[in-house]
């Protein structure tokens, strides 16, 4: 199993999962353009994808989807509270969207349960509930000969069922948003705003990654061997930041429980190299 993340930011994310002879998209954030063009520089071909799996509605995650589907012949995996959610979005879009929508994804919709187990080719995903402010949320663990990789983006603490369902992970994809000083010092951001992102359901902090990274208790079981942090936000986040954080919380574990992970940033306008697990 190899994956690599395509993206990711506010501005959008896609990441892309293969293993076997199954590749599985994950997200469809960015335009079908930059999807293409990603695809194309990691060697791979939009017409080889298996499925395209939506976490949840929200524009940075969905917003590519429906032209992207014009070009791949692929199924959605999609749960029907997102789907209807994501038919019925109107921000920032014209009046004809939401039948462009529903007309495009009505023979093209394997429909998913955020709680169940589903399979896509030869990989096996084992999606979990999330805290995020959108329908129906989810993160998910996907599983191929015995090897696991977990992923969660837009979560705005970390519950106990998140801690559990990143053990025995060999890669874990998780957000590391913002760093709450440089959010609340945000001059762009009006207030509503920063209260959604440092909400209980909002996303995780540089701070929030660190106190897991460091809790060999109940937190990080330091399994994995790569750590990917995605979605930092661009005006209250920099690379530099999350690294060095994640890094040093690493460093700071209890002797016994001592992790050799690599951190990985992820960038907005560019893939990431393959992983490979
Ligand atoms: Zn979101
Ligand atoms: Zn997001």
């Amino acid at each position: 199993m190899r994956f690599t993340v395509l993206g990711s930011g506010s501005t959008g994310n896609a990441m892309l999962i293969h293993a076997g002879e199954t590749r599985v998209l994950v997200d469809a954030g960015l335009s079908a353009r930059e999807i293409v063009r990603r695809l194309v520089a990691v060697g791979e071909d939009i017409s080889r994808l298996d499925g395209i799996i939506i976490t949840h509605e929200h524009g940075d995650h969905a917003g590519g989807l429906r032209v992207l589907l014009n070009s791949v012949r692929c199924p959605v995996y999609i749960s029907a509270e997102t789907r209807d959610a994501y038919i019925s979005e109107r921000r920032n879009l014209s009046s004809s969207e939401p039948q462009k929508r529903t007309e495009i994804l009505k023979h093209r919709t394997a429909e998913i349960v955020s709680s169940k187990d589903f399979k896509i080719g030869q990989l096996d995903f084992h999606p979990f509930t999330i805290p995020h402010d959108a329908a129906d949320n989810f993160g998910f663990t996907a599983s191929y000969q015995n090897t696991c990789l977990a992923t969660v983006n837009d979560l705005g603490h970390i519950t106990t069922l998140v801690r559990e369902r990143l053990r025995a992970c060999a890669a874990i994809v998780i957000e590391s948003n913002h760093d709450r000083d440089m959010l609340k010092a945000c001059a762009v951001y009006p207030w509503e705003l920063k209260q959604r992102i440092m909400s209980r359901t909002g996303h995780l902090s540089n701070d929030d990654i660190a106190a897991w990274l460091q809790d060999s208790n109940d937190g990080f079981d330091a399994h994995a061997a790569h750590l990917v942090l995605t979605h930092l936000s661009l005006r209250a986040n920099n690379t530099f930041l999350a690294k060095l954080s994640a890094e040093q919380a690493i460093k700071m574990r209890a002797p016994l429980f001592q992790a050799t992970t690599e951190v990985i940033i992820s960038d907005p306008k560019e893939p990431t190299a393959w992983i490979e697990l």
